[in-house]
């Protein structure tokens, strides 16, 4: 066990900086208000934390918007506030990964405001992608090709001298171009810089993203993407591994969405460590979709010598307990889905509010500030609610920059910790268990007979077992001794929505 690397079983807690703690009440998180809640999350004993974007930003996509990589906005604190977190996080046995977004910068990025001022064909626009409109059957001229932006709506906007920059995020988020220098030796720059800082590793924002292919061809029906996942990609990655790998222990994740069969290329020896996946964010709850999940993320990495991670929430989507039917039902298959997640061998990413079980708000339109127009993600990124009441819930003393919503009294913090049956003490447990207990061992799974569903799997090599009821009715566990279910047993039977773990 010594020499294996840490992340391979690490929970990494992700912190949505912004909805985290507020140390100076303007009802923005910031660096300090992490740090004041270090013990907090030492307390709840996950190994690592992954900070979303804290750089200078016009906040356009809430920091994915970078105008200064090797900053801190003032909106968050400033360098020495970073130091002084970085610092203390290690002091709390924490690790801190961040965020590094380089497939696009802000349009308040120096080099965007430079295109912009500089004449059609300048080094200023080689740095992005940058094209004479396409001319129309009708005479009119349009973008340059067919993509269109994640967002919603076409992915380039107009210059206004006959000359449009492709966005595959919002019009505020310009894509590089990496078939420039510059940009290669300018993330070069923000990775070392950050590593002389003494993080521990990156998430890679967008990590299929990046290159483009030649020419940008439309995008044709029955082909893959062409916006995403060019085979050029990986020299950007085998890039940035080679900085890390000057610097032991040190772990490079990218979060990717490409098919399966193209996961493992990205998990070459010399190119990303951990590779995240929504296997587990798209299943539905249920034994079938579940157990296709697990397997599906296994037969991605296999032959790499990686494990797959594990996520159940991220700042990007909707909320667990939502996804899952809401109310107490949904808050029950979000509980028992921490249990079959922190089972499982590789790296979990948990997201911040999870662990108490939060629900997605229900906003009205007028506060809503994502930039993704349909299916908006502020409902997911609410500040997470501490103690007291509204409107600051322990996190700020203002107003907070999404509403919490009144009735999240019933899922506060300081309640969660002193009572042994919540959602919060569920996850202490079994993260303590996945810590320190011996049996969470071995790299692989096996699967075990079970009633219609459920599903049961052993960790190979183990004796740790993991049962998820997921049908309609209480039923029988497999042989063991019961570590910890996700709600209580109803004599010697697991009830519906449920998991357990048995050694
Ligand atoms: C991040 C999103 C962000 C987008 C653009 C995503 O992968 O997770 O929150 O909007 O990248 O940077």
């Amino acid at each position: 066990m010594a020499d294996r690397p840490w992340w391979r079983d690490a929970v990494v807690y992700q912190v949505y900086v912004r909805s985290f703690g507020d140390s100076d009440g303007d009802g923005v998180g910031d660096l300090e208000g992490v740090r004041a809640r270090l013990g907090y999350l030492e307390l709840l004993g996950v190994d690592a934390l992954w900070l979303t974007p804290f750089y200078t930003s016009p906040m356009v996509d809430h920091g994915y918007d970078v105008a200064d990589p090797r900053s801190v906005d003032p909106l968050f604190g400033d360098l020495e506030h970073f130091d002084a977190l970085v610092t203390d996080a290690h002091a709390h046995g924490l690790r801190v990964t961040i965020d590094l977004v380089a497939n696009h910068t802000s349009t308040d990025h120096e080099w965007f405001r430079a295109a912009r001022e500089s004449a059609p064909g300048s080094p200023e626009r080689a740095r992005y992608h940058v094209r004479p409109g396409r001319r129309r059957a009708d005479g009119t001229t349009g973008p340059p090709n067919d993509w269109r932006s994640e967002f919603g709506g076409p992915a380039w906007t107009e210059l206004g001298d006959g000359e449009w920059y492709l966005h595959l995020f919002s019009p505020g988020q310009p894509d590089l171009n990496w078939t420039n220098p510059e940009v290669w030796a300018d993330l070069e720059k923000t990775v070392r810089f950050w590593l002389d800082r003494d993080v521990d590793g990156f998430r890679i924002d967008v990590a299929h993203g990046m290159s483009k292919p030649e020419g940008l061809p439309d995008a044709a029906p029955g082909r893959p993407d062409p916006r995403f996942d060019d085979d050029g990609v990986h020299d950007v990655h085998r890039m940035i591994r080679a900085i890390v790998d000057h610097h032991p222990g040190r772990m490079v994740a990218g979060q990717l969405h490409v098919p399966d069969d193209r996961f493992a290329a990205y998990l070459r020896r010399d190119e990303l460590h951990v590779g995240l996946t929504g296997h587990l964010l798209d299943a539905p709850f249920g034994a079938g979709p579940v157990r296709a999940a697990i397997e599906a993320a296994f037969a991605a990495v296999r032959g790499t010598g990686a494990l797959p991670s594990w996520t159940i929430s991220d700042h990007d989507v909707p909320r667990p307990v939502t996804r899952y039917g809401g109310g107490p039902v949904g808050l029950a298959r979000a509980r028992a889905m921490a249990l079959v997640q922190l089972a499982l061998p590789g790296t979990v990413y948990l997201y911040n509010g999870e662990e108490l079980g939060l629900p997605d708000a229900d906003l009205p339109e007028d506060v809503r500030r994502d930039p993704r127009r349909a299916a908006g993600r502020d409902g997911c990124r609410v500040p997470l609610p501490w103690e007291g009441g509204p409107p600051g819930f322990g996190f700020t003393t203002g107003a907070p920059w999404l509403p919490i919503p009144e009735e999240w009294t019933d899922r506060r913090v300081a309640d969660q910790l002193e009572d042994t049956t919540s959602t919060l003490s569920v996850y202490r447990r079994a993260l303590e268990l996945r810590r320190c207990h011996p049996q969470f061992t071995g790299d692989g799974l096996e699967w075990y007979g079970a009633p219609d569903g459920c599903f049961a799997f052993r960790r190979a090599g183990s004796t740790l077992v993991c049962a998820l009821n997921a049908s309609p009715d209480p039923v029988p566990l497999p042989p063991g001794d019961v570590l910890l279910t996700s709600s209580p047993m109803v004599g010697d039977l697991l009830p519906p929505d449920s998991a357990a773990w048995l050694a």
